[in-house]
């Protein structure tokens, strides 16, 4: 994906790197990840923003009506809440919250699909 064919406004967005949400910055440190902030804490605070979501990331799916789409269970987001999500996503979580998730039952899929 070229950036000369992303919007001007789509350019200070983010993708959670949990489950792939799409959301600017700013929004992300407002209300958190709608999925995630119980344990990614990103709420006004911006270190846990950058560590947790990602500005690479590629293919835009919006969701609405996640329980019955087959695009969401083919990207197994179809528990999660109605929005924008990256079909994939670069970075990796900081060990720490790999290791938080894991307490909590969580499993942890990267999204970055690039590389498989
Ligand atoms: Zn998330």
């Amino acid at each position: 994906m070229s950036f000369e064919t992303v919007p001007k406004d789509l350019r200070g967005l983010r993708a959670c790197l949990v489950c792939s949400l799409v959301k600017s910055f700013d929004q992300f440190e407002y209300d958190g990840c709608d999925n995630c902030e119980e344990f990614l804490r990103m709420k006004n605070n911006k270190d846990n923003v950058y560590d947790c979501t990602s500005n690479n990331f590629d293919g835009l799916i919006a969701v609405m009506a996640p329980e019955d789409s087959w695009v969401t269970k083919w990207q197994r987001i179809n528990r999660f809440t109605r929005g924008i999500y990256a079909i994939s996503v670069s970075g990796r979580l900081p060990n720490g919250v790999i290791r938080e998730m894991k307490n909590r039952g969580i499993p942890y899929r990267p999204r970055d699909t690039s590389t498989r």
